[in-house]
């Protein structure tokens, strides 16, 4: 696969952005920048980053956006030549005006799923300790406004230990559901602007996420070949 992109996946927590992002990763060469996953290793290793912005990821609310920033323009100069996919950013109009200057996006892809749906799988994630592999133990099955929503558990092979690396697997401790919710009003208050903000900018890619993650995988790639940001 022949690609030079520079991506961001944008939707609800919970809808998968984690997900597709490791698995775009493995498949087309693209270095993964997720935000969250950033401040959470800080927070576990202890750093002074780690303190500051802990209280924040706690109680569900953004981490001020110059300590962003600063952390997104380090990972992108470190990213693989065949570009990134930034995970959970931007989520305000300043980071998105801040990232213009830092590179050239391509693509938005944009995930969309109802809240219903959003609230039952991130009260079923589950993540390694160890290396941050997502798993969910949900089993989703319901017709929503006419949309039938297939969503397959995402289990490890043994006994909720970790396929990677074999490391113990936890709930993270914002996605538990009085969290949630705070998360979910944060994003649609705060995140809808950056997405007004982009159109007509940068082609959106649109992808109702109905299925499990092998089949919308591939939904996304397909639809990154047709719009011409990455070849056979
Ligand atoms: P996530 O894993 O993307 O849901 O992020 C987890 C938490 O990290 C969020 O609830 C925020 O506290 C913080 N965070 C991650 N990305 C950003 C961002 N772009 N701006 C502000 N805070 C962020």
């Amino acid at each position: 696969m022949v690609c030079i992109v520079n991506l961001i996946i944008f939707g609800p927590p919970g809808a998968g952005k984690g997900t597709y992002s490791f698995r775009l990763q493995r498949l087309i060469g693209i270095t993964k920048i997720s935000t969250g996953d950033i401040f959470r290793e800080e927070v576990k290793k202890g750093t002074e980053l780690g303190k500051k912005v802990k209280p924040y990821l706690d109680a569900g609310q953004l981490v001020p956006d110059e300590i962003v920033i600063e952390i997104v323009k380090e990972a992108i100069k470190k990213a693989s030549p065949k570009g990134f996919i930034l995970d959970g950013f931007p989520r305000t109009v300043e980071q998105a005006k801040a990232l213009e200057k830092i590179a050239k996006i391509d693509a938005i892809i944009n995930l969309i799923v109802p809240d219903e749906i959003i609230i039952e799988k991130m009260s079923a994630r589950r993540i390694c300790k160890n290396c941050g592999e997502i798993y969910n133990i949900a089993d989703i099955h319901k017709v929503i406004d006419g949309v039938e929503y297939i969503l397959p558990p995402m289990l490890p092979k043994n006994d909720m230990k970790c396929d990677r690396c074999g490391g113990e697997l936890i709930q993270r401790d914002d996605d538990k559901p009085e969290v949630i919710k705070q998360r979910l009003e944060v994003y649609k208050k705060q995140s809808k602007p950056v997405l007004d903000y982009y159109r007509g900018k940068v082609p959106f890619i649109d992808i109702h996420v109905n299925r499990g993650p092998e089949i919308m995988v591939k939904v996304i790639i397909d639809k990154l070949k047709e719009a011409g940001l990455i070849q056979e």
